[in-house]
């Protein structure tokens, strides 16, 4: 509201006084009868002009100089913060009676000229640079100013021609281009930057010493007749203004700490402290819920184990042995075991007769002694009253004879021990786990053919011990007559290695020879290799055989050779010896440096169902032994379902037809027509071959008329123990010259 009309006389003057009374706690209020200016002023530009913290009313050395002019011109001033972008477009706005700050008369965006004060102070310029330096000459400066003082920057580009002026919207914006060398340094007025770098993260920049220049503070208005009178009136009040005045009132907002510290600042103040202490509580937190998972863990293993186990007892409750049985038949799918149901005959007569404490007792003592019997591998669960159920390897009798020592009759002799006239009897049912058992792991199940088992046996007062599948337990237990007593027949000599020469029966001499093992078993009686290589295959120990068979083989051919004879032995690897990390080429390579051979004295027999089982590592393997000078062949030709697919994929020196396999049943006539067959096309495919399982004369001549001449059978030589071959030989020897070797080796 520009045009006011001017009051005059002592009744609008008491009118206004009695108007304004109520507004007299106001602050911004220039002497009493005077008439109410509106002033436009900027916002945010501390401590010029700004919101007072505490009451919120617009402030600063601006306002309050303003106020001590209009005081001395009589006029009431309202400041209000210029809601326009600049004041040029202010200048435009009839709602401002005066504006602030002018440094001079500027024309308004619309093209009206101004007219302003007289000076109300001069405010002086000041450079911002980063950290002290020095700086190039004034009219080569780039300088970075806030657009809100673009007349400022007029006034300057006057002063300075040269001067590079760059204009940004926010102090932020104008720090970043003097950081990031846009500008050479910032201006603005002494009072403000005061102001602004109190922010903390502007500690790097500093003011320079003295000011560049200073400007003119004055307030303004459209130059109008009413806005001239205005402003002469208020140019009394601002010549009435004392210089201390208006010192004291710079010091007043100048020495205030005005800065209010946003986030920004604090994180920039407090940052690292902050992010330590958040650390420190996630740190304390990761640890906190870790302990109190642990504890829960703990806490649940507790609960799971009092699950898991008799409180009575300490064996496992049903629930545990379901679970531990389950995991020890998934580890050890090929080992064999029992599963046994025993029970306390007449355990109610006990209870009754001697009392329920000494009932506790013998079924604690019981699963004591079990427990103590027990290899980590096998376990015992108590499954109700008088029940247990272990699940046991299957051993040898001896093992068998050594439980009912240490468990069965401690437990039987439980009250006679006692001085009480009393003896226990066990009765056990049992189940020998068969292949189909770890295939389908039921422990119930099998606990319920137990359970059948010792129910059939319950009411026979002499039997103790009665199998659900016998047949099984004879078996389990040979199983496990061979695999335990390995090691020590390999050791004890027990195993041997006997020969099987092989012949030229055209040429009528011995060739070679078929290393073949032979066990004489402590307990079973001589043992041939169909009664315990599948075993030791399925227990894997059959490599721990070879070894031993091989190593042998190697040392009499070593013997052999210092005796000056050149000798021939073919050993047989097992399918399942042929695995990457055994490295069977490295192993024969190794025998042989040993033994000082030469690779062409090992023929290196692997069975043809090998090759088609595993044909990548099988053929690698054959390549790697051919490339080191061992001869391969393939063993047991005609048993297997892909012979003639393997003929053509395998590279092996010799082919070793297994005569037993290719005429043991059908038309005799239509075998033989196979086997010429046979031969024909492994001769036509250029390799050689030897026929196995030769038992009668008319074979052999079969098989020389058809073009294999290369032999092993029954009909020449039955496998022998060393010395008996080395004899042979000799004998063989000796009669060199005159009949027919082949007539005078055979069998
Ligand atoms: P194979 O390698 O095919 O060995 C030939 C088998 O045929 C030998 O049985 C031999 O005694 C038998 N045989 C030889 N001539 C005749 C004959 O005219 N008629 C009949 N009916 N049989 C004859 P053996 O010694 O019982 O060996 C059986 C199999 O056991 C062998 O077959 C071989 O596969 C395996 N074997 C033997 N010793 C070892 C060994 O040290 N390690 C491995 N991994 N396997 C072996
Ligand atoms: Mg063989
Ligand atoms: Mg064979």
């Amino acid at each position: 509201m520009r045009k006011k009309p001017l009051l005059h006389g002592v009744l609008p003057f008491l009118l206004c006084v009695i108007l304004l009374l109520p507004f007299a706690a106001i602050p911004a209020f220039a002497a009493p009868g005077g008439e109410t200016l509106t002033v436009g002023v900027p916002a945010e530009r501390c401590p010029i002009f700004y919101r007072d913290p505490e009451t919120g009313e617009i402030t600063g050395i601006g306002v309050d100089l303003m106020l001590s002019a209009a005081e001395g011109a009589g006029y009431q001033l309202r400041f209000q913060v210029i809601g326009e972008q600049s004041l040029k477009d202010a200048l435009d706005n009839p709602a401002y009676d005066l504006l602030m700050p002018f440094g001079s008369a500027i024309g308004s965006t619309a093209g009206k000229a101004s007219v302003v004060s007289d000076n109300l102070i001069q405010t002086p310029f000041t450079l911002v640079t980063e950290g002290r330096r020095s700086l190039p000459p004034m009219d080569e400066l780039r300088v970075g100013m806030l657009k809100s003082l673009a007349a400022g920057a007029e006034t300057v580009k006057q002063m300075f021609p040269g001067m590079e002026i760059m204009l940004y919207d926010t102090m932020p914006e104008c720090v970043g281009a003097l950081r990031s060398g846009k500008v050479d340094a910032l201006l603005h007025n002494s009072y403000v930057w005061s102001y602004v770098l109190q922010k903390p993260s502007y500690k790097d920049l500093e003011m320079q010493p003295t000011a560049m220049f200073s400007m003119g503070f004055r307030v303004g208005t459209q130059d109008t007749p009413e806005g001239r009178a205005i402003i002469e009136r208020l140019n009394d009040g601002i010549a009435s203004l004392k210089d201390t005045k208006r010192q004291a009132i710079i010091l007043d907002h100048t020495s205030r700490r005005l800065y209010q510290y946003d986030f920004s600042d604090y994180v920039y103040q407090y940052g690292l402290i902050v992010l330590l202490a958040l650390l420190l509580i996630a740190a304390l937190a990761i640890i906190a819920v870790q302990k109190i998972r642990a504890l829960r863990a703990e806490h649940e293993k507790k609960l799971q184990q009092l699950m898991d186990h008799d409180a009575l007892t300490g064996a496992l409750s049903m629930n545990g042995f379901r679970k531990r049985a389950e995991e020890l038949l998934r580890r050890h799918p090929d080992a064999p075991y029992y599963l046994s149901y025993n029970n306390i005959r007449d355990f109610k007569f006990i209870n009754d007769s001697l009392g329920r404490e000494a009932g506790d007792a013998l079924l604690r003592f019981w699963a004591a002694k079990s427990m103590e019997n027990l290899s980590d591998e096998e376990a015992i669960g108590r499954i109700d009253a008088d029940h247990f159920a272990i699940l046991r390897h299957i051993t040898t009798e001896d093992r068998m004879r050594e439980d009912e020592i240490n468990i069965f009759q401690p437990v039987e002799n439980f009250f006679i021990d006692q001085g009480k006239e009393y003896r226990v009897q066990i009765s056990t049912g049992i189940y020998v786990l068969t292949a189909k058992d770890f295939r389908k792991i039921d422990v119930d199940h099998m606990l319920d053919l137990a359970r059948v088992a010792e129910k059939r046996i319950r009411g026979k007062r002499r039997e103790n011990l009665g199998f659900y599948n016998p047949e099984q337990w004879q078996n389990g237990k040979r199983i496990a007559e061979i695999v335990n007593y390995l090691p020590a027949a390999i050791k004890s000599g027990d195993i041997q290695v006997w020969y099987q020469p092989q012949v030229d029966y055209e040429r009528g001499e011995i060739t070679g020879a078929e290393a073949l093992c032979r066990w004489d078993h402590t307990k079973l009686g001589w043992l041939y290799p169909f009664d315990f290589i599948s075993t030791l295959e399925e227990a894997g120990l059959i490599f721990d055989l070879d070894c031993f068979v091989w190593d042998r083989a190697c040392r009499d051919l070593q013997r052999w050779n210092a005796e000056g004879e050149h000798r021939v032995v073919s050993v047989n690897v097992s399918r399942d010896d042929i695995q990457e990390e055994r490295n069977i080429p490295g192993h024969f390579q190794k025998l042989i440096k040993t033994y000082n051979l030469t690779p062409d004295q090992l023929h290196i027999e692997i069975t043809e169902t090998a090759f088609a089982e595993s044909p990548e590592l099988l053929i690698s393997t054959t390549q790697k032994l051919r490339s080191m000078g061992f001869q391969v062949e393939m063993d047991d030709f005609g048993s297997g379902y892909s012979s003639l697919h393997m003929l053509k994929e395998v590279p092996v020196d010799r082919i070793k037809l297994d005569l037993h396999f290719l005429t043991a049943s059908g038309d005799p006539e239509k075998s033989r027509i196979i086997v010429s067959c046979i031969i024909q096309m492994i001769n036509q495919l250029g390799m050689r071959m030897i026929a196995e399982g030769v038992e009668v004369v008319e074979q052999a001549d079969f098989l020389k008329s058809k073009g294999c001449s290369q032999m092993q059978g029954y009909y020449f030589h039955k496998p022998m123990p060393v010395q008996d071959y080395e004899r042979m030989l000799r004998e063989t020897a000796k009669t060199e010259g005159g009949t027919s070797q082949t007539e005078g080796t055979r069998c």
